[in-house]
């Protein structure tokens, strides 16, 4: 096991017309788990594959425990990697897939090396098909040999490309505890990328957004998403998706307010949120973020409310999602109007009719300030 350090790490192509990745500076422990979560082309895969040696950086380096390997060849690292394809050899059976990595890089003997393919498929569960060749294998099937091909070799870290893409929703999420599991038990620092934030929050120890191949934010789940340090993280982390409002802060009847720039909205701020912020002052315009989990509706013992009409209520089970309209009016969507959605991640008990006016409202603690200049968060 080792730790894993990335600095400067950057990866141009096109003779540096594409950053692919820029400039990434992180340490990842021993023993951790870190997903690495952004949209397409953010550069999740270039830089996994730099640090299997796969790619060769244009300038940084990567440094596993005390060695700096940013020269070394892939079959020199002592890493293991996972694919979204399963990349098994298709002739050879589960044993010898699972055994060739041994082959090629140890020197065990025959009776050690199928010890620990046996013991790497107890762990995966898939003693009994050892002697199958990958085609009569499911998907999840071959993504559990994948994954026991990995740990025989008891690397020293773990690279996951997006392991579970290929499965159903329901498998995708038996095969997350199972990979959770697995580096429970073996504790071998891992980094797992994933375009799904949702499985980058359930998963990582950390978790480390990327977005046109620069870092965005590195932390633990929960401190990501209550404090988001951009716009974008906000934005790309929960689902659905932190509303965001463009506003103007105002000074009215002895206290401050936020008015929306092009929307109906005004929020009176206690005193505590605006010693929160600090720097608020009457002209300052913001970004506002609420995330739609934090937006109740109101029962009348609120200290001040927004309102709002219903465009359409989408029942998830045990929640609504309820789509609001801030500018008070129903979006028909023939205006050409592009009009702000507002969402509301209510109770199910919660189901107020298309076209109705409600009034909502959030705790000051779940208010987020961006500063539309740079998106940074003003905290
Ligand atoms: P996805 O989620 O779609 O797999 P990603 O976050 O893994 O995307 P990368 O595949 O790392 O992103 O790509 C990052 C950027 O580098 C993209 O703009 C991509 O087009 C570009 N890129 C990647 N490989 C090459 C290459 N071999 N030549 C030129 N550009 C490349």
């Amino acid at each position: 096991m080792a730790s894993v350090e990335l600095r400067n790490l950057r990866k141009e192509y096109d003779r540096g017309t594409i950053v692919a990745v820029d400039d990434l500076d992180i340490e990842i422990e021993d023993g951790e788990f870190i997903t690495v979560v952004g949209p397409s082309g953010c550069g999740k895969t270039t830089t996994l594959r730099m640090v299997a040696g796969l790619e060769r950086p244009t300038s940084g380096s990567v440094i596993i425990g005390s060695e700096d390997v940013t020269d070394l060849h892939a079959k020199n690292r002592d890493i293991a990697m996972v694919f979204q394809n399963y990349a098994l050899y298709p002739h050879k059976t589960v044993q010898a897939n699972m055994e060739f990595g041994l082959r090629m890089s140890t020197d065990l003997s025959k009776e050690e090396r199928r010890e620990k393919v046996q013991w790497a498929a107890e762990m995966m569960g898939i003693e009994n098909l050892l002697e199958d060749k990958p085609d009569e294998l499911s998907g999840g099937q071959k993504q559990r040999v994948a994954l026991g091909r990995a740990i025989v070799r008891e690397p020293e870290v773990f690279l996951f490309d997006e392991p579970l893409s290929n499965l159903d929703a329901k498998l995708r999420k038996t095969m997350r505890t199972e990979v959770q599991r697995l580096q429970d038990e073996l504790g071998i620092t891992s980094i797992y990328v994933t375009h799904d934030q949702e499985e980058a929050m359930t998963m990582g120890d950390r978790i480390l957004i990327l977005r046109d191949g620069i870092k965005q934010q590195v932390g633990a789940p929960k401190e990501v998403y209550n404090n988001p340090k951009n716009e974008f993280v906000g934005g790309f982390i929960g689902s659905p998706s932190m509303n965001f409002v463009d506003v103007v802060v105002e000074q009215s009847d002895g206290g401050l307010v936020l008015a929306g720039i092009d929307e109906d909205f005004r929020y009176h701020l206690t005193p505590d949120v605006v010693d929160k912020f600090g720097v608020l002052e009457s002209g300052g315009e913001y970004i506002l973020g609420i995330r739609p989990e934090d937006v109740f509706p109101a029962d009348g013992s609120e200290r001040d409310t927004v309102s709002a009409v219903v465009e359409v209520v989408e029942p998830i089970g045990s929640d609504n999602y309820v789509y609001l309209d801030l500018s008070g009016e129903l979006d028909t969507g023939l205006d050409g109007k592009d009009e702000i959605e507002f969402i509301a991640r209510t109770d199910s008990a919660f189901e107020p009719e298309t076209g109705e006016q409600v009034e909502v409202t959030f705790s000051d603690e779940d208010i987020h300030l961006f500063d539309p200049a740079t998106g940074e968060s003003v905290l």
